[in-house]
């Protein structure tokens, strides 16, 4: 099938980053075996740059191994996308792998730490980083709404090759998740650009929304519970507090005690909102929290708070409930 012309704002990007791309294509071509990689605990856009890619893999160089490790979540595997491959040690010993890391770019949110073995790395991401872990090839850009976003542009500009419309439609769903559906500030005409020419490709996007939000009763009781807990501080901060005898009854695991973060969005009067979860499993810290804005750059308080993240949607952490007061105290002043 003859490829139809690129978008003149995706052939753009191709052009600005002529050589990082070329670089990034090479790698590829050279090893033959490679595994993709994504952050911890996991979101659309994790899964949907990671298996994007793996499957524009698999589809364009069958002749290679590929594979894509990380861990899995309780509802989008593996009914939305495949549940984790398990690679043994042996298979990393040695090194003789490429690495690509998507949507994720400080080495300890990476959900496997064996990509470090890798002879070559590569990292397209759209995260602020602290320290580079690609330095060859990183496609790194902050703007973007969602590293699918970049991803797409990265494989939407390989000469020759094809983007099937299983690979489009993961990437579109990391873009649709990361971009709150079109509705955050990240938002440009590039994305929107990019989005047409994976809907392009064919996939069904009305089947597509239905998967991607699909609920189940445990969730409306979640949302129940969160709607008659939560405060506000005086500056309208939102928050609720997930403990871990809550999320039993809820039927929950941390992982979704930001699943209703963003119901309170488009209220008057509230200016950021945060979930806060127990979350017991890392040593280093008790709570974790998902900072929500709908103007102002809460990144800074969430780099503060030993997480980080973009201007309007951030992570942080606290070790117990004692810094709790404080934390609210950084959010709220953004308000005062
Ligand atoms: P979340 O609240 O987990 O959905 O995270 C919101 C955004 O902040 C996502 O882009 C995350 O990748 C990023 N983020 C969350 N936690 C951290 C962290 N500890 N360090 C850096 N970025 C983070």
């Amino acid at each position: 099938m003859k490829k139809s012309a690129l978008h003149p704002l995706v052939a753009e990007v191709g052009k600005a980053n002529k050589k990082l791309f070329r670089t990034i294509y090479k790698a590829i071509e050279r090893y033959s075996k490679i595994v993709v990689f994504r952050h911890i605990k996991p979101d659309f856009d994790a899964f949907g740059s990671q298996m994007g890619l793996y499957t524009f893999l698999k589809d364009n160089f069958p002749e290679k191994e590929v594979h894509f490790v990380g861990d899995n979540h309780p509802t989008f595997t593996p009914r939305l996308f495949p549940t984790s491959e398990t690679l043994p040690n042996e298979w990393f010993k040695g090194g003789d792998f490429l690495a690509i890391i998507c949507d994720v770019g400080d080495d300890e949110r990476i959900a496997d730490p064996r990509y470090r073995h890798a002879r070559y790395k590569i990292k397209i991401d759209h995260h602020p980083c602290k320290k580079e872990i690609a330095k060859r090839a990183s496609f790194l850009d902050t703007e973007a709404a969602a590293a699918s976003e970049l991803v797409a542009d990265l494989l939407l500009n390989y000469p020759g090759k094809v983007l099937s419309q299983e690979a489009a439609r993961y990437l579109y769903i990391g873009i649709v998740g990361d971009s709150g559906r079109f509705l955050f500030s990240s938002t440009s005409p590039h994305t929107f650009a990019v989005s047409e020419a994976l809907i392009a490709t064919g996939f069904d996007l009305h089947e597509t929304y239905l998967a991607m939000y699909e609920k189940n009763i445990d969730s409306l009781h979640s949302l129940g519970y969160v709607l008659s807990h939560f405060k506000v501080t005086e500056h309208g901060v939102a928050y609720y507090l997930l403990p871990k005898e809550v999320q039993e009854e809820l039927h929950i695991t941390p992982i979704l005690g930001k699943e209703h973060v963003n119901a309170f969005s488009n209220i008057a009067g509230i200016n950021a909102w945060c979930s806060i979860t127990e979350d017991p499993q890392p040593k280093d810290y008790c709570w974790r929290i998902s900072i929500r804005s709908k103007r102002a750059d809460i990144s800074e308080v969430a780099r503060k708070w030993r997480g980080g993240g973009h201007a309007q949607a951030s992570g942080a952490r606290i070790e117990s409930l004692d810094d709790l007061e404080s934390f609210l105290g950084d959010l709220d002043s953004l308000f005062a």
